[in-house]
């Protein structure tokens, strides 16, 4: 595994639209590999592919130690309630901010078997599986903040 150089805000690949992977390949693996030790390394919680530089949909998510969530192709396919959290982002070092999301929301994704599984959450959760997943649609959470701190 290695640690990958994660991108700050500024840098316009956090700004482009990632595609899909199309074959799970030993490289994407690799990847996903990389990126949970990156995400470790820097005390995320979660972490999507733009934000180490490369533009495929795919994300890494751990709110609960030792739960890891690896997301390949990742889509909301449901969604219920809303809260109203602080949240940040490794690529936006040193602020946060209150955003709007929903209570809870289910994903569909790919695991890196090419095995498509539904995963629900609520609370943090839900708020990561939002987060990471605008990543991948160049989004930032800073786009859509309510207020922000320093
Ligand atoms: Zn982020």
């Amino acid at each position: 595994m290695a640690k990958l150089n994660i991108l700050k805000i500024g840098d316009e690949t956090l700004r482009k639209v990632c595609r899909p992977v199309e074959t799970i390949t030993p490289r994407i693996c690799t990847l996903l590999d990389d990126m949970l030790e990156t995400m470790h390394e820097a005390e995320g919680v979660g972490l999507a592919a733009p934000q180490v530089g490369v533009l495929r949909r795919v994300v890494v998510i751990e709110v609960e130690e030792g739960k890891v969530i690896e997301l390949i192709n990742p889509r909301i396919i449901a969604t219920a309630g809303t809260q109203e959290e602080i949240e940040g982002c490794l690529s936006v070092p040193g602020r946060s901010g209150k955003t709007h999301r929903p209570m809870h929301v289910t994903v569909r994704a790919m695991n890196r078997n090419g095995e498509e599984f539904d995963i629900s959450g609520s609370g943090l959760l839900a708020r990561a599986f939002c987060h990471e997943l605008d990543h991948l649609d160049g989004k930032l959470y800073i786009d859509n903040a309510i207020e922000m701190y320093d």
